[in-house]
Formats: structure tokens, C-alpha cells, sequence
């Protein structure tokens, strides 16, 4: 087995950093040589005033990602012996089980339509109902099905969407990469649903993930946004695998979008594609050739509105 722990060396200004971060869930232990030893969530913490750093326990590496550099971060990845990417690697054993709220998103790779991004809490004590919606395999899901799930998600478990039409991810694109919007999105629904279910706090809060953990509270801090959801957060891809609630903020952000694609398609006149194929450039050139507004209905920076614009009479 793979030992859960890995020690990090940081600079004095650092060390005071982290020990401000941990200052509140300090245990009052204090080993010889150590500054404090915090716990956090499954992770243990101890600083030495040596400037070394040790994490412990489940989520180690993500808790260590936290104060270290790319490169620092690499170091950490080949001991473990695993690519940040691999799934699941940073999942504690018995997440499945645990009380958690997951998010997801939709749309980036799509021309027309919305990103739409979705988080949804699921209780240990609701999971045997959420599994027997069969939403478990939720890639794999036929549109149709995805629609008949979606109310009874939304009856039953504390949820909250973000919509970002066309008009409004075209106005924050030039300043905000897609990554970037995603990273926003998801820190504001969990925002939403935490606000929603407090005092309840969920033992883990799951990100389908789509960049590496500290690109994406990078994103947030360079964003300026307030609050940064950032306790017991876990990231991992195919996290529909690793908990329902991710499974559920999938299904919803999608059915989501695809009402928005509904809606677009009948102001259009046309049925609009999902993805950003030939197809897509086909149908734009129609909006152009009707003299309707791309920025309603698509994502412009996509190569599609050139080709659109080759392709229209
Ligand atoms: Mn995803």
C-alpha cells in the first residue's frame, strides 16, 4: 500500500502562513520540534519549525497541494506513484458512503447553448433512494431519461444551478478562460447549496475535476471571489464514479442545458446542435443568412464562427 503521507519544506513567510490556516483546528498535541498539529477532515497536519510540513491520511496530497509549487507538486505526484489526473487517487476509502456535495458542468465543448454547472447534496441517509433512480452510470444516460430524473432531484435534494447563457459567457470570456468560468461556477453553487443546508456541513464536497486542485483556487484567488469554498474539498475525474452527488449535479446541469438549447432553438427556428461539429457551422450560417446575433446564441470565440461566416450566402 501506497504510504498516506508526504513532508514539504517551506520558507519562514510560508510557515507562518499555514500555521494561520490551520490555527483553528489546532489539536493541542505538540511533538518535539513541531509548531502545532492540526486535524482536517482525514488529513493531520504537523509543522516543524524546521520548516518541514507533514501531511497525513486520507487527502494528504491535496492538503499539501495547497502550499506547494507546480513543481512541488510533481515531486508529490511521482512518489505516490500516480498522475494528479488518475481517478479516484486522492478518494478516501468509504466515500461512497459518505454525506457529500458533489458538482459538475456541461456545455464547455459545446458551441451553442449555455455552461451550465450544477451542485447537489446527497446525505448518507438519502443514498439508497438516489441509487435507486439508476443515475449511478449518469454519462450513459439517453436525454429522455436524464429529463424524468431531473424533478425528482430537484423535489427532493438541496441543490442550486448557474446558467451562463451565450451573452453572458461572451462578455466574461475575453477576461476569464473557460476554465476559469468553470472554477467560478462551481465555487458558487457550492457556495449556494452550503448556505442552503446550513448548519449541515457535508463530510466532503466532490468537484468533478477539470483542472488540477490549485489551478483551480488559483483561478478563484485571481477571480477576487468571496467566500472560496475550499474545506474538505476533494477533486477527482469520473466523479459520477465516486459519489451520487456528482452523479445527480451531472444529470441536473444537463437537462438544464438542455432546456436552454430548447429555447434557443425556437428563437433560432432551427434546431441547434449540441457540440461544435460541421453541423454547427451549418446552423450558424443560417442565424447569419436571417441576420440573428451569434452572441445569443453561441460561445463566438469558437472556430465554428469563422467557418460560419465562409459558409453563409
Ligand atoms: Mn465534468
Amino acid at each position: 500500500m501506497t504510504s498516506m503521507q508526504t513532508v514539504i519544506q517551506v520558507t519562514p513567510t510560508q510557515l507562518k502562513k499555514i500555521t494561520d490556516y490551520y490555527a483553528n483546528m489546532a489539536t493541542g498535541k505538540q511533538p518535539t520540534g513541531a509548531i502545532f498539529v492540526a486535524k482536517k477532515g482525514p488529513t493531520t497536519i504537523t509543522a516543524y519549525r524546521s520548516g518541514k510540513v507533514m501531511f497525513q491520511g486520507a487527502n494528504y496530497a491535496q492538503e499539501a497541494a495547497r502550499w506547494q509549487t507546480p513543481a512541488q507538486q510533481n515531486t508529490t505526484r511521482q512518489a505516490t506513484g500516480k498522475q494528479a489526473t488518475t481517478p479516484g487517487v486522492n478518494i478516501p476509502q468509504g466515500f461512497a458512503n459518505w454525506s457529500v456535495l458533489g458538482s459538475d458542468e456541461v456545455g464547455a465543448g459545446a458551441y451553442f447553448g449555455p455552461l451550465t454547472t450544477a451542485a447537489v447534496y446527497v446525505p448518507k441517509d438519502q443514498l439508497a433512494w438516489v441509487r435507486q433512480l439508476g443515475i449511478a452510470d449518469s454519462k450513459t444516460l439517453t436525454d429522455a431519461k436524464m429529463r424524468q430524473i431531473a424533478p425528482e432531484i430537484i423535489a427532493n435534494l438541496p441543490h442550486h444551478v448557474v446558467n451562463l447563457m451565450p451573452e453572458k459567457y461572451n462578455q466574461m470570456q475575453p477576461t476569464n478562460n473557460v476554465n476559469q468560468m468553470k472554477a467560478i461556477s462551481h465555487n458558487f453553487v457550492l457556495g449556494k447549496v452550503l448556505a442552503k443546508i446550513s448548519p449541515t456541513t457535508p463530510d466532503a464536497i466532490l468537484i468533478d475535476q477539470f483542472v488540477q486542485a490549485s489551478t483551480y483556487f488559483k483561478y478563484l484567488t485571481q477571480a477576487q471571489q468571496s467566500p472560496i469554498i475550499k474545506d474538505n474539498v476533494y477533486f477527482t475525474t469520473k466523479g459520477e464514479q465516486y459519489h451520487l452527488s456528482v452523479a445527480a449535479a451531472s444529470i441536473l446541469a444537463r437537462v438544464v442545458e438542455l432546456d436552454s438549447m430548447a429555447k434557443l432553438s425556437d428563437e433560432a427556428g432551427i434546431p441547434l446542435p449540441i457540440g461544435a461539429g460541421h453541423q454547427a457551422d451549418e446552423a450558424a450560417a443560417q442565424l447569419l443568412n436571417r441576420g440573428l446575433d451569434l452572441n445569443h446564441f453561441a460561445k463566438v470565440h469558437f472556430a465554428n464562427t469563422q467557418k460560419a461566416q465562409k459558409l453563409r450566402r
